[in-house]
């Protein structure tokens, strides 16, 4: 067996034996992987500043013999993202993501586009810009690339297309939006604004960069921030332990 050399995000690690580290890291073309770190607790030299949560790194690991466990073999640091442990708000979401990540995509799903979004979130987490409306476009592309995208071009009950004018209602049971002929706004079924339904399908499908040059209004973050929060625990059948940015 060779060993394999990759980018890799750090999203747990924990103390393994007498003086080895488990580590759950995060790659383009291996998907979400555990490995041990051998004697790491004792020296960090061959690891050096590398094993520490949410950093960017490039890490070489084998597969163990049997089972899904790998060796560590050494990792060269790439990025540290210090600004995401600045503030509480920002260990939050960088805390959110990696929770979110780990659900959509278990061991041994593969998704290169994942990857990108959480190394991108964290370089632009890591600059501090536009946190609110990055937490949302994080989850509503996650949730998308995670097979949970919300058809946004037609109503989910009586399949007239939804042409972006007046508001409509979000169905968490259907995934999908409905006009207000088929539905009511409530609590359950928040209402989307056109702006948010635009807004969320740029999420959904655009880039950050476009996202980020929309200026877009705190209803629609606090429309989306709702939509999102009953997408996810409809979805994913629990309420995430990281979801207080969505409040
Ligand atoms: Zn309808």
């Amino acid at each position: 067996m060779n060993s394999h050399i990759s980018p890799a995000i750090i999203m747990r690690i924990n103390e393994f034996g007498e003086s080895d580290l488990l580590v759950t890291f995060f790659t383009p073309d291996r998907g979400r992987l555990k490995g041990v770190a051998k004697g790491a607790r004792k020296s960090r030299r061959r690891f050096a500043n590398c094993l520490d949560l949410f950093c960017l790194a490039n890490l070489e690991y084998e597969l163990k013999r049997k089972g899904d466990l790998h060796f560590l073999h050494s990792c060269r640091l790439i990025n540290a993202f210090p600004g995401l442990r600045s503030d509480f708000f920002s260990l939050s979401l960088a805390s959110h993501m990696i929770e979110l990540t780990e659900i959509l995509f278990p061991l041994g799903v593969i998704d290169g586009k994942m990857f990108e979004l959480l190394e991108n979130s964290f370089h632009i987490l890591n600059h501090g810009a536009r946190k609110d409306a990055l937490g949302i476009f994080f989850d509503a592309k996650a949730m998308s690339l995670g097979g949970y995208r919300i058809d946004l071009n037609k109503c989910c009950v009586c399949g007239r297309d939804y042409k972006g004018e007046g508001r409509a209602v979000f169905r968490p049971n259907k995934g999908g939006i409905c006009c207000l002929k088929c539905g009511e706004e409530s609590t359950t079924s928040p209402g989307l604004s056109p702006d948010s339904i635009k807004v969320f399908g740029l999420m959904q499908s655009g880039r950050w960069k476009t996202v980020e040059e929309l200026s877009f209004t705190n209803d629609v973050i606090q429309d989306i921030k709702k939509l999102l929060k009953l997408h996810i625990e409809y979805r994913i059948g629990r309420r995430l332990k990281t979801a207080e940015y969505l409040e």
